[in-house]
């Protein structure tokens, strides 16, 4: 079992220091001295109980933390698991299947953000008899102890209840309630997740065999980022609708009319409802990251290297057009891809081969974000002298083109304006503060995109490939 060591180390580098992605793994362990609890940004963070009881500096804590100094990183977890079946990309990880396509059976395009493969996935797991619940993100209706929170990770048994999780969820969760549960109710479990949140959960199932034996698959997300319960505020308040008066909101919409990556935000308050087209709110330029954790602008995995399959959407000019949404798979596991395969032979998915260098490029932004520019961010959090967590990439006082280090910087400035301007405009019950902060920085960042986007074609070196919407 996990041992209660070493809290006060976790607590003094990854919490002290901002990189708590609010993921809820310290705060599984029996008696663990962590709690998950929402900040005043919208953030799941995790704090604890009585620091004063747990100064000691052993490591199992950190061991726990995907940001924790003692933890392996995502190649090795990966290794361990999928060395021996796959073969290797260094932007994608282990694969040993990349596709292109959607669910054509039911309604899970209909029903998902993208092709609908997210749910199909654990849909098929369930009916297949391979895992006994699915372990998802679904809505959670408002009550006492839980108001305002839209949505929480929840245990599924039946095909219907996980077609009820369909929908990308751009809104803090947590894992630990759900962890528990798992460990208390016997079973064969699925989960989905967001890179960092499954290996999360490999790194749970190295110390804790209860988890190791009942989370038989990881499925993942591509991700570019998480953002706070504010992105999701600040939308439906630009349309109308109050913090106070907040229900619930579709971060996905899609529009028959437009391309997959032009869609539409829905979101209803006590007096009504509305739709909007995302691209006419601000904020929702996700190249720019508002209100993103600072976590997500030090993790390096995009395509949840650690997961047994992982779906996002494939950003391709080939695939784009379709308003229904196509994603991009790739699996890891040898079940998983044989249950897409058998499927496509059965006519119920549609899936192209797609080859690994194509499914980089339908990231190509976020993986150039994340993987590249990594090095130049740790750097600045470096030379501030505080701790920064080991990444799979050094520190670089460097970045190419060289406009892109201010970039960067605006990046980093447009992600902490959105949390503090936001919580001051909640405070005084005016969005017009939150939206006059961001729009000046919000300017001078795009325009720095629009000269960087011309340079790259004037030098006709390259396409413009993907978009920045997710
Ligand atoms: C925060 C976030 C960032 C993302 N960034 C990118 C990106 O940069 N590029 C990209 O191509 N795709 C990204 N995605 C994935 C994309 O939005 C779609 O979720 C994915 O393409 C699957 O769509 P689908 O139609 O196949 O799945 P659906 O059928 O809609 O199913 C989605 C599944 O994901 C689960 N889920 C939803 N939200 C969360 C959450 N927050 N945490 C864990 N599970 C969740 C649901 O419960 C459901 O099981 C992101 C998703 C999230 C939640």
């Amino acid at each position: 079992m996990i041992s209660n060591q070493s809290p006060q180390a976790l607590n003094d580098t990854v919490v002290a220091n901002g990189y708590c992605v609010g993921c809820g793994a310290c705060a599984v362990p029996e008696q663990s001295p962590f709690k998950i609890v929402m900040d005043d940004y919208g953030q799941y963070q995790s704090t604890l109980k009585d620091p004063s009881v747990f100064a000691t500096t052993q490591n199992d804590y950190e061991k726990l933390c995907p940001f924790g100094s003692g933890a392996p990183n995502e190649d090795e977890i990966a290794n361990q698991h999928f060395s021996e079946s796959c073969e290797h990309n260094n932007q994608v990880g282990y694969y040993n299947g990349v596709f292109a396509g959607h669910v054509t059976e039911g309604k899970f395009r209909e029903q998902g953000s993208s092709g609908g493969m997210g749910t199909w996935v654990l849909n098929e797991l369930l009916e297949k008899r391979l895992v006994d619940y699915v372990v998802h993100v679904k809505s959670e209706k408002a009550d006492q102890d839980l108001s305002n929170i839209p949505f929480k990770y929840q245990v599924s048994e039946t095909l219907e209840e996980t077609q009820q999780g369909g929908k990308s969820r751009y809104y803090p969760i947590e894992l630990s309630e759900v962890l528990k549960i798992i460990r208390s109710q016997p079973g064969r479990y699925a989960i989905v997740g967001l890179p960092c949140f499954i290996k999360s959960v490999r790194l749970l199932q190295a110390q804790d065999p209860i988890l190791a034996e009942r989370i038989q698959y990881c499925v993942g997300l591509v991700c570019g980022h998480l953002k706070s319960a504010h992105y999701a505020q600040s939308l439906a308040w630009q349309m109308g609708i109050a913090p106070q008066e907040f229900e619930s909101i579709d971060f996905r919409v899609k529009d028959p009319a437009q391309p997959a990556n032009r869609y539409s935000t829905y979101a209803k308050g006590s007096y009504g409802e509305k739709v909007v087209p995302t691209n006419q709110l601000i904020g929702t330029d996700w190249g720019a990251g508002a209100f993103k954790y600072k976590a997500c602008d030090f993790c390096d995995d995009v395509f949840a290297e650690t997961a047994d399959v992982v779906l996002g959407d494939a950003w391709l000019p080939e695939y784009v057009q379709d308003s229904h949404g196509t994603n991009v798979v790739v699996t890891r596991n040898q079940h998983i891809r044989q249950l897409i395969v058998n499927a496509r032979t059965e006519g119920r998915l549609e899936m192209d081969d797609l080859g690994v260098e194509k499914a980089v490029q339908s990231q190509d932004a976020g993986l150039r974000h994340r993987k590249v520019a990594i090095g130049y961010r740790l750097y600045c959090e470096k030379i501030s002298g505080t701790w920064v967590p080991t990444k799979r990439a050094d520190p670089a006082n460097k970045l190419k083109p060289r406009y892109e280090m201010k970039r960067q910087r605006l990046r980093t400035e447009l992600r902490s304006l959105s949390h503090k301007s936001f919580l001051s405009a909640k405070r005084n019950g005016d969005i017009t503060s939150y939206l006059d902060a961001l729009k000046p920085v919000y300017s001078r960042y795009s325009s720095q995109g629009r000269s960087f986007f011309r340079r790259v074609l004037s030098f006709g070196k390259r396409k413009i490939k993907g978009c920045f919407q997710f």
